[in-house]
């Protein structure tokens, strides 16, 4: 049997088969015409840049930044530049820089540095990982809105490390805040396996954690949408994406070792995660509990411009946070013991709770009020949609049943990680992040935005995360 049960290497064949998945949006046709998982992909850049109309009269936008790759011994993109030019591109490198802290964050400042090198006719090539394609993304979005030019937009993806690459969305700090802006699709991907093979271990281990994800953010789904939290919901992120666990624990030794299969497979997978995001026209499937927790992270060290972990490496540690959340709840909830009315706190006490805590990283103000215009939204719809709470409350054994299947236990999630040689521990990350870092996303991460995860539910039943936390933190320290 295929490793996979749609394989998005399988180019036509692949979209003809999910198309006639429930959930699959249809005026969507092959929305990424190109899909390579090669040896030696890099080199039909050539090819795939004119097949989706990129013309070589016109300047070749090369976005990258200035992280040093290597290829099999040799500096990646010095390869990639000499072999557009050899072919006959004018190419037209826009460097990313870093800022105060050292790394290239996907913000306004560098979005608009890209759409600023955009002109009549050209194309763009981005040439990196998550934060570049998202970069440069986005700047091809915003050029397009303005101009009306749709142009031809190809993705090197120099490493398996976030479900970024072929989402049409772009998370995006916004004052500090990690927000998600609706952005295009790339018109190819190229993913060239002695690339991503020989991308630095952790990035590896980071798309195995962004991936892992699921395992929370699936639950979330179901949940903010038996609960009438969310109305976008369909099973056809989890048709694509399949058995994951299975399939990451046949080939977490292969990811580790830098088999090519494995590796071909890794960067599937991660390719199909970010289909799952767009095709549902939300980042909801992949991004729940565990990453609006990552991202309160990245705002503390945005505030103290202070490096970013790596993506992934961060998500799935509060991917094993959120399992165990699901573990505890699923095996201690009685919805009979739930006092509805103390279920629904009042506007103003959830704004004055989201001042005082995001006061306490930002004594500015700014990242609360931008916390706060986001949950009210959620809970003026949990206010507004009391009836499916009680609906749940009384449907509780099938809803459990459905969240079971859903959610993974931590120790699947612990061997997966160990095997890919990712970190365990937050102690391990880099930089590492102390207790007091976690405890504060733990604690504060359902406040931040307005999509509904188990996060919320155990704050609006009074839960005793406190104690909770105190049993996971021990575990990862
Ligand atoms: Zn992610």
């Amino acid at each position: 049997m295929k490793t996979l049960a749609y394989d998005p290497g399988d180019g036509v064949e692949f979209w003809e088969a999910i198309r006639k998945l429930p959930g699959y949006p249809a005026n969507e046709h092959m929305p990424i015409r190109v899909m390579l998982f090669e040896s030696n992909a890099l080199f039909r850049t050539t090819e795939v840049l004119q097949s989706v109309g990129a013309e070589q009269n016109a300047p070749l936008v090369v976005v990258m930044d200035e992280t040093p790759m290597l290829r099999a011994g040799k500096d990646l993109k010095e390869l990639i530049l000499a072999t557009l030019e050899k072919d006959g591109w004018q190419v037209q490198v826009a460097w990313m820089r870093t800022d105060e802290s050292g790394q290239v964050h996907t913000d306004m400042p560098h979005i608009r540095e890209v759409q600023s090198n955009l002109s009549h006719s050209c194309s763009v090539l981005a040439v990196g990982s998550g934060v570049v394609t998202d970069i440069a993304k986005h700047g091809c979005f915003l050029y397009g809105q303005e101009t009306g030019e749709n142009v031809p937009f190809v993705v090197i993806q120099t490493a398996n490390s976030v479900s970024a690459f072929t989402s049409n969305m772009s998370p995006t700090f916004v004052d500090g805040v990690k927000r998600t802006l609706d952005s295009r699709y790339p018109d190819a991907l190229i993913c060239d396996l002695e690339t991503l093979r020989d991308a630095p271990a952790e990035m590896t281990a980071g798309g195995v954690g962004d991936m892992l994800a699921i395992f929370v953010s699936f639950p979330d789904w179901y949940l903010a949408h038996r609960l009438g939290m969310d109305s976008t919901y369909s099973e056809l992120a989890k048709n694509l994406v399949g058995p994951l666990a299975k399939i990451l624990l046949d080939h977490a030794e292969g990811i580790r070792s830098g088999d090519m299969e494995s590796v071909a497979v890794l960067a599937k997978i991660i390719a199909l995660g970010g289909l799952a995001m767009s095709l549902s026209h939300a980042t909801t499937p992949m991004s729940g509990f565990e990453h609006v927790m990552s991202h309160v992270l990245d705002l503390q060290a945005e505030i103290d411009h202070a490096p970013l972990t790596v993506h992934g490496a961060q998500v799935a540690l509060a991917t094993l946070a959120g399992t165990h959340m699901y573990q505890q709840f699923l095996s201690d909830f009685d919805p009979r013991a739930v006092k509805l009315e103390d279920c629904y706190p009042s506007m103003d006490l959830m704004q004055r709770r989201i001042e005082e805590n995001f006061g306490q990283i930002d004594p500015s103000g700014k990242a609360a009020a931008e916390c706060w215009a986001d949950y009210r939204q959620k809970l003026e719809k949990w206010h507004a949609h009391r009836a499916e709470f009680e609906a749940m409350l009384k449907d509780w054994d099938s809803i459990r049943s459905q969240l079971l299947q859903e959610t993974s236990s931590p120790d699947v999630i612990l061997r997966i990680l160990e095997i890919t040689g990712a970190p365990l521990r937050w102690s391990q990350l880099k930089p590492p992040i102390a207790e007091e870092q976690a405890r504060f996303a733990f604690l504060n991460a359902s406040l931040m935005r307005k999509r509904l995860t188990l996060g919320d539910l155990l704050i609006f039943m009074g839960w005793d995360r406190e104690t909770l936390w105190q049993e996971i933190w021990p575990r990862y320290a």
